[in-house]
């Protein structure tokens, strides 16, 4: 099962991606996750991208697909992957149809999480997160047991640095520019399949699952 996840920042991407790669066993492909491992890391590819991902702009094009390219040749993804966070662009998108092409795959779904946009902001600025075993959090909609703590292992819970206030507005702005070619894209190819991302955690998977084939 090869799946692209899309949606704005915010409309629940990570949570159903968890959802997906547990109950189909396929890996998660986050390049947002690879860029942020690469930083903690202090990388090449993490210096490379912090500037741009600090001002919530895109990672260039041929440093993403550069990533991309480089872990969906690796043996785990020949059952099959969830891609999140990547395309965002046309390049992108046209770079990833290629390289399936000379590993002799293709996508199988493209799902759209679809969340209206004024909701988001408040999903987002409310967005915490565990440093230690990445999971996510919100203030209000979703909060810890222990105030700013993390139920699984105790850290100190933080916010990230494009989930704050100033930064939040440019990532929503840049994300709805480059989001709608890309639905277009996949709709004329007659591989996306949207779900109402503005409901119950569980009732999104639930119509995931639905529209993947049932078999979950
Ligand atoms: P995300 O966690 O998917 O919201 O990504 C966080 C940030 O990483 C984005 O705001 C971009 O700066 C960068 N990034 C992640 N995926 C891509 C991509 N496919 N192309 C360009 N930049 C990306």
């Amino acid at each position: 099962m090869n799946l692209i996840l899309m949606g704005l920042p915010g409309a629940g991407k990570g949570t159903q991606a968890d959802k997906i790669i547990e109950t189909y066993d396929i890996p998660h492909i986050s390049t947002g996750d690879m860029f942020r491992s690469a930083i903690k890391e202090g990388t090449e590819l993490g210096k490379k991208a912090k500037s741009f991902m600090d001002k919530g702009d895109l990672v260039p094009d041929e440093v993403t697909i550069g990533i991309v390219k480089e872990r969906l040749s690796k043996p785990d993804c020949e059952k099959g992957f969830l891609l999140d966070g990547f395309p965002r662009t046309i390049a992108q998108a046209e770079a990833l149809d290629q390289l399936l092409e000379e590993l002799g795959t293709q996508i199988d779904h493209v799902l759209h999480i679809d969340v209206p946009q004024e909701k988001l902001v408040d999903r987002l600025t409310g967005r915490r997160i565990c440093p230690t075993c990445g999971a996510t959090y919100h203030v209000e909609f979703n909060p810890p047991k222990q105030d700013g703590k993390c139920d699984h292992d105790g850290s100190e819970l933080i916010q990230r640095d494009d989930d704050k206030p100033e930064t939040v507005k440019n990532r929503l702005d840049v994300n709805i520019q480059q989001t709608e070619p890309l639905l277009n894209y996949y709709r004329k190819k007659g591989d996306l399949v949207a779900v109402n991302g503005d409901q119950d955690i569980n009732k999104v998977f639930e119509d995931i699952s639905e529209k993947l084939g049932g078999n979950a």
